[in-house]
C-alpha cells in the first residue's frame, strides 16, 4: 500500500482518534489541507479568497503599552492573537488574563526568546513547555500554536515539535519591521500595503511605535475592507476560549 504524504496525512486526521501514530500530546490540532504549509506543520498564511487576516503581536505581556492595545481593540470588537513570552506571563498575569477574557487568542513564544535554533531538543521543550503551564496557570487553557523567536527554528524542531507537543509552528506573511522603530505611520503603512486574504501580520506590542499605530492600521484594515480573526478563527478552527483540552502529556 502507498504510504500517503504527511501533508495528506495531516490533512486526513479530523480527530486524534484517527492518527494513531501521533503521540497523544495535547491539544489537538488537524491542519486542513487549504493551509499553507510544509513538511513541517508549519503556518505562514491561509489560502483563502475571503478577506480575513490575523494580527499577531509577539513579546508581551508589556505592562503599560499591552492594555492600551487592549483597549484600542475592544473599542472596534476585534480579535487578535498574542504570542506571550513566559517569564512575562507570570510578572503580568493580570494581563495575560484580561487578553483571554477580552476574546484574544495567546500562543506560546517560549520562556526567554532564546535563538531555538542553536538548542536540543530538551531544551527547546523546556521553553515551550514552562511556557504552556504558565498560560495555563493563569488563563485554565494551554497554547495551540507556537511562534519561534526571530523565527529561527528548523525544519527538524519544527517536525519534533508538531510530534511531541501537537504545537504547530506559525510564522507570518506580513513583516512590518516594527521592531527596527520605524514610527508609527511606517507601520502601518507597510501593514496595510502587506496585507491580503489570509495574511498572517507580525508585530510587537512592546514598541510605543507599534502600539500608536494601531488605531491607523485597524481602521485601515476595516476601510479596506479585511476582518480580523485570531489565528484559531483564520485557520476554521474552534475559538481557542471555546476549546476543552486533555491534559497535557508530556515525554
Ligand atoms: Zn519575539
Amino acid at each position: 500500500m502507498k504510504r500517503p504524504d504527511r501533508r495528506a496525512f495531516l490533512a486526513a486526521c479530523g480527530a486524534m482518534a484517527l492518527c494513531p501514530t501521533l503521540p497523544q500530546a495535547a491539544p489537538m490540532i488537524a491542519l486542513p489541507s487549504d493551509i499553507v504549509q510544509n513538511e513541517a506543520a508549519t503556518i505562514m498564511a491561509v489560502r483563502t479568497v475571503s478577506p480575513v487576516v490575523a494580527m499577531t503581536f509577539d513579546d508581551g505581556p508589556h505592562p503599560r503599552l499591552t492594555p492600551l492595545l487592549l483597549d484600542m481593540l475592544k473599542a472596534r470588537g476585534l480579535r487578535a492573537t498574542f504570542y506571550l513570552i513566559g517569564n512575562r506571563v507570570v510578572k503580568w498575569p493580570d494581563i495575560v488574563k484580561r487578553i483571554a477574557d477580552e476574546g484574544h487568542e495567546i500562543g506560546n513564544h517560549s520562556w526567554s526568546h532564546p535563538f531555538l535554533s542553536k538548542l536540543g531538543n530538551d531544551a527547546v521543550l523546556s521553553e515551550i513547555d514552562r511556557t504552556t503551564d504558565a498560560i495555563y496557570k493563569v488563563t485554565g487553557r494551554p497554547p495551540v500554536t507556537f511562534r519561534p523567536p526571530y523565527g529561527a527554528f528548523t525544519n527538524k524542531q519544527r517536525q519534533m515539535l508538531y510530534q511531541k507537543r501537537n504545537l504547530p509552528t506559525v510564522l507570518w506573511s506580513v513583516d512590518p519591521q516594527d521592531w527596527r522603530k520605524p514610527g508609527a505611520s511606517t507601520v502601518a503603512k507597510r501593514i496595510l500595503g502587506g496585507s491580503r486574504p489570509g495574511a498572517i501580520i507580525l508585530s510587537h506590542d512592546i514598541h510605543t511605535g507599534t502600539v500608536n499605530a494601531m488605531p491607523g492600521t485597524l481602521d485601515g484594515l476595516h476601510e479596506r475592507g479585511y476582518q480580523l480573526g485570531t489565528v484559531s478563527q483564520i485557520m476554521g478552527w474552534p475559538l481557542w476560549q471555546s476549546r476543552s483540552f486533555r491534559r497535557v502529556v508530556k515525554g
